[in-house]
């Protein structure tokens, strides 16, 4: 925690008096760093989870900012699920405590759309909630942006997970230009970059977890003696390291195939990826193991480039590299943003001269590991924490990734934590949910209806 008081802050003297009745005894880092420039009307990028005071941070900026007497909507949330809007909607309530007749509205979907025309009738001054009802809020004209001074994203990589950027993207045309832009993520894929690119002037950006330097990648080697196959030492790497997400990579499709299918005899959660599948199946098997319903993939390298996966726990080199190029690119997925990542590599005695190669390309040396014990075959193998639903209907059924999250999540469904990746292709949808939610979601979307049409719903 900083040592900042919040007195230090430019901040209207009820709500510094409201801050100290809270027990927040000081700012914390991300609050230290992102206040001063929120205050001063910037734009801001910064990198928060869940815990790290995030939900203060802007709801102090926005507050500050606020006109109570102008009762227009001045201030737009947008969050990934329900329990966050309602969350966010609460802290902002309770730090505006000693403002009076402020009026905060959450407007997410999942619950009867006729009770929220009736609140925003009333009018409000903050509005917290999800991008899809609000998009259809500002479709029907029940909901008007047009006094928005303060927007801000709230776990924006999470939100671009579930499909929601053709809702944000809407939802930005209708608040003015003249706006200032807060955007929260604890991730920062390439999407981000872009989405923030396009939405924010001049952001100061503000990382106050790991960042890129902390970015660690142990490199292990293991020779293998003559009378052990590949595909045990994977098992063994794979069953000791138990990797959430790790891609398998092979020089050949053939073997792509046949590492992969050995492996799903072994009950390990594997999909081979090679240049000989249909799109569909392709399309299928990078949704699977990019939402954590399956932890390996095996891949050659040619298939691999389209690979857009923020964090791999490992990559393990079933063959060397040709190239020594291709190594590094290979073990560069792995590592990424401050997490830790590991490089394993397989060669036997005869491969010598490759590792000699590639030692000689890094200036760099090695010395062979020894292979995990063999009894840790003996455990069960690691199963993923989600499972993949495809729903037969997609952008040409006009189905959004709102109607499928708030089916899901609906009276009676399933928590919004538990739904993960949602991805929209033309005549089918996919939809990541924990696994112990599985059958509660199969039951929430085959009975409930999505755009008022029922579409059949299984598990891939
Ligand atoms: P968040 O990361 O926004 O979800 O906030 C996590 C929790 O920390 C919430 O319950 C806040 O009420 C609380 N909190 C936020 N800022 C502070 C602070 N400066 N000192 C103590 N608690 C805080």
């Amino acid at each position: 925690m900083s040592q900042t008081p919040f007195s230090s802050l430019k901040l209207h003297p009820a709500l510094l008096e409201n801050i100290a009745s809270l027990d927040y005894e000081a700012m914390t880092p991300i609050q230290a760093q992102s206040l001063p420039p929120i205050l001063e009307g910037k734009d801001v990028i910064a990198q928060g989870k869940t815990g790290s005071g995030k939900t203060a941070a802007f709801s102090l900026g926005l507050l500050e900012k606020l006109d109570v007497k102008r009762f227009r909507v001045q201030s737009l949330v947008l969050c990934p699920t329900r329990e966050l809007a309602d969350q966010v909607a609460k802290e902002i309530r309770k730090l505006a405590r000693t403002i009076h007749n402020i009026k905060v509205l959450t407007i997410c979907g999942g619950v009867p759309f006729g009770p929220q025309v009736g609140s925003l009738e009333h009018g409000a001054h903050v509005i917290v909630g999800t991008p899809g009802r609000v998009e259809d809020h500002l479709n029907r004209g029940t909901l008007k942006l047009d006094s928005v001074n303060t927007l801000v994203l709230d776990e924006a990589d999470r939100m671009l997970d579930m499909g929601f950027q053709p809702a944000l993207d809407a939802i930005i045309e209708h608040i003015p230009q003249q706006r200032q832009t807060l955007l929260f993520s604890a991730t920062f894929p390439d999407q981000i970059q872009s989405i923030a690119n396009r939405i924010m002037v001049k952001p100061v950006i503000v990382q106050v977890a790991a960042t890129h330097d902390d970015t660690s990648i142990q490199q292990y080697l293991f020779k293998l003696d003559d009378d052990v196959e590949r595909l045990t030492a994977l098992r063994l790497l794979l069953m000791h390291y138990r990797p959430e997400s790790a891609v398998v990579f092979c020089n050949t499709k053939q073997e792509t195939q046949d590492v992969a299918n050995a492996l799903g005899d072994h009950g390990f959660s594997a999909l081979g990826l090679h240049g000989d599948l249909e799109q569909r199946d392709r399309d299928q098997t990078l949704v699977r193991f990019a939402n954590k319903s399956v932890s390996v993939l095996v891949a050659t390298d040619v298939a691999s480039r389209g690979l857009d996966i923020d964090a791999l726990d490992a990559v393990i080199n079933y063959d060397i590299a040709r190239d020594s190029e291709v190594y590094i690119h290979r073990i560069g997925r792995t590592g990424r943003a401050g997490s830790k990542g590991i490089a394993c590599t397989l060669y036997y005695e005869k491969e010598d001269y490759k590792i000699a190669r590639l030692e000689a390309f890094l200036d760099q040396t090695f010395d062979s590991q020894p292979l995990p014990p063999y009894n840790v075959l003996e455990q069960a193998t690691y199963q993923p924490p989600m499972i993949t639903l495809q729903i037969d209907g997609g952008k040409k059924q006009k189905v959004r990734p709102g109607d499928i999250l708030g089916a899901l999540t609906g009276e009676n469904g399933i928590a919004g934590k538990q739904v993960g990746k949602i991805q929209i292709f033309d005549n089918w949808a996919y939809v990541a949910v924990s696994r112990d939610a599985k059958k509660a979601a199969l039951n929430k979307l085959s009975k409930g209806k999505l755009k008022g049409r029922s579409f059949r719903v299984r598990q891939i």
